[in-house]
C-alpha cells in the first residue's frame, strides 16, 4: 500500500511527463496547454503550473489541489489558469482520470469553425465513437462571471444535451477556443489530443477536395471503434 506522499509523487511524475509530451508531439507552442490527473480517493488533483516554460519545468513544480481547486502544498506555484475547467469536468465526468487542453493548430481550426468534427474515416473511428461535438459560444455574462468554470459547464452541457458518453467520445471542441480531451490515464488523454488533432487535419483536407458529402458508414464506425473498445474488443495484444 503506497503512502499518500508516494501516490502524489507518482501523480506529479505522470502529469509532468504528460505536459512535456505536448510540445514533443507538436501539440503546443509557448506555454499553451495543460495536463492534469485526479485521484478521487485521496481528493487530489495534480496540474501543470501556470505560465512556466516547458524547458525549465520540473516535476516538483506540479501543483497539488483538492477537488475544488484549492492549493494544498506550501510554496506552491500558481496552478494553470484552466484549472477550474478541469475541476468542472472531473465533477461531472466521473470515470475520467486525466484531462488535457491544448491549442493544437488543426483542432483549433475546427473549434473556430463552430462545427462538430464529422467521422470521415477510420483514423477518427478507432478512437472517437461518433462526431466530436463543438460547444456553443459562452455568453458575455458567463465570461465575465467565471470564464474558466463556465467553459467546463458549457462542455458538460454539450455532452448532456447530445446524450454523449464522455468515455466513448473523449474529446470536445470549445467554440472559438480549442480542444479538451480526457481519458482513464494521462497517457490516454494525451494520445486522444494527438488523434483529435490528426483527425481534424485529415477532415480539413478531405473537405477541401470532397465533392459530395462522404461520411464513414455507421457499420464501419461500429467495426473500428468496437474492435478496440468495450467488452468484445480484439484489437492489439491486450
Ligand atoms: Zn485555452
Amino acid at each position: 500500500m503506497s503512502s499518500r506522499n508516494e501516490i502524489i509523487s507518482a501523480m506529479k511524475e505522470r502529469v509532468f511527463e504528460g505536459n512535456m509530451a505536448l510540445p514533443q508531439l507538436g501539440l503546443v507552442v509557448l506555454t499553451w496547454g495543460n495536463v492534469s490527473e485526479i485521484n478521487r480517493d485521496l481528493g487530489i488533483i495534480v496540474i501543470k503550473p501556470s505560465g512556466v516554460d516547458y524547458k525549465k519545468m520540473a516535476k516538483e513544480q506540479m501543483v497539488v489541489t483538492d477537488l475544488e481547486g484549492n492549493i494544498l502544498e506550501e510554496d506552491s506555484l500558481k496552478p494553470s489558469s484552466d484549472l477550474k475547467t478541469h475541476v468542472e469536468l472531473y465533477r461531472n465526468f466521473k470515470d475520467v482520470q486525466s484531462i488535457v487542453h491544448t491549442h493544437s493548430r488543426n483542432a483549433v481550426i475546427w473549434a473556430q469553425s463552430g462545427r462538430e468534427l464529422p467521422v470521415y474515416g477510420t483514423t477518427h473511428a478507432d478512437t472517437f465513437y461518433g462526431p466530436v461535438p463543438n460547444t456553443r459560444q459562452l455568453t458575455k455574462e458567463e465570461v465575465e462571471a467565471d470564464y474558466e468554470g463556465n467553459t467546463g459547464k458549457v462542455i458538460v452541457e454539450t455532452f448532456e444535451e447530445q446524450n454523449i458518453d464522455p468515455l466513448a467520445i473523449s474529446a470536445v471542441l470549445v467554440n472559438g477556443h480549442g480542444p479538451f480531451t480526457w481519458g482513464t490515464s494521462v497517457s490516454k488523454a494525451v494520445e486522444n489530443s494527438l488523434v483529435l488533432d490528426e483527425s481534424c487535419a485529415m477532415a480539413s483536407g478531405t473537405e477541401s477536395i470532397m465533392t459530395d458529402k462522404n461520411l464513414l458508414p455507421q457499420y464501419m464506425l461500429d467495426k473500428h471503434y468496437l474492435r478496440k473498445h468495450g467488452k468484445n474488443a480484439y484489437y492489439g495484444q491486450g
